[in-house]
């Protein structure tokens, strides 16, 4: 992006990780808000990579998440999306994901990290979480029904972590999964585009309505 304009100055990188199996308007609005608030150059979107062993449950293809997430993105000239997570072998740890994103972007960058509160709450579960807040500032985003408060953070170092309240969206993947395969509308809750390109690809099928197994 337009990186010329911000010589002299440290440039300001958000980071959104995110399945976004599909993307939505929560995850929007909150990098919006946080670009807002934190006068943020850019946010990147970085889709995960494809879990190796499918948990508990199946998630789309790499590459329809991704091309979901540039077509949900690509109005806004501050937001972008990056393929660092989904061109990387194995799980995604977002210790991986900053610091390929540090190394891509220079040492005149500063990574915000966005995240929900449920993701939040796990940090420091997560690997490599004594080096995560050297690599990025965490920005906590509200998110109804996952309660969170500073309390919840007293045992992370002070400067480390914002809490940030954004436009509550109970708006989650799941639920839109679970809708489509209803056959119940996700129009407003995602962008148009992604409407249609889930249709387009028939992702989060019926149950029981057969789809060609060569996705
Ligand atoms: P799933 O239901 O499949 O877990 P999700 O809606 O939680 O999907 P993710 O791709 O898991 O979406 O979320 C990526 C990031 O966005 C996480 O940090 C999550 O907390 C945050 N996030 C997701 N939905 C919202 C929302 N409605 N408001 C604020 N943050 C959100
Ligand atoms: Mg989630």
């Amino acid at each position: 992006l337009a990186r010329a304009a911000h010589q002299g100055r440290r440039y300001r990188l958000g980071v959104m990780g995110g399945t976004f199996d599909p993307i939505h308007h929560g995850h929007l609005v909150a990098a919006s808000e946080v670009a807002s608030k934190f006068g943020l150059d850019e946010v990147v979107f970085v889709p995960t990579g494809q879990p190796w062993q499918k948990r508990d449950r199946v998630v789309s293809l790499a590459e329809d998440r991704y091309l979901m997430t540039v077509i949900a993105t690509a109005s806004n000239p501050r937001f972008s999306v990056s393929r660092v997570d989904i061109d990387r072998e194995g799980d995604t740890y977002t210790v991986d994901t900053l610091t390929d994103l540090r190394r891509e972007r220079g040492d005149d960058t500063d990574l915000f990290f966005i995240t929900g509160a449920d993701a939040l709450r796990q940090i420091l579960t997560w690997r490599g979480a004594e080096r995560l807040f050297e690599l990025a500032h965490f920005v906590g985003v509200t998110r109804p029904g996952v309660p969170l408060t500073s309390k919840d953070l007293s045992h992370l170092p002070s400067d480390a972590v914002t809490l940030l309240e954004v436009p509550a969206l109970a708006i989650s993947s799941t639920d839109c999964r679970d809708r489509v395969r209803a056959q119940q509308p996700i129009w407003y809750l995602v962008p148009d585009g992604i409407v249609q390109y889930i249709a387009k690809r028939g992702l989060y099928p019926v149950p029981g309505v057969g789809v060609p197994d060569d996705r």
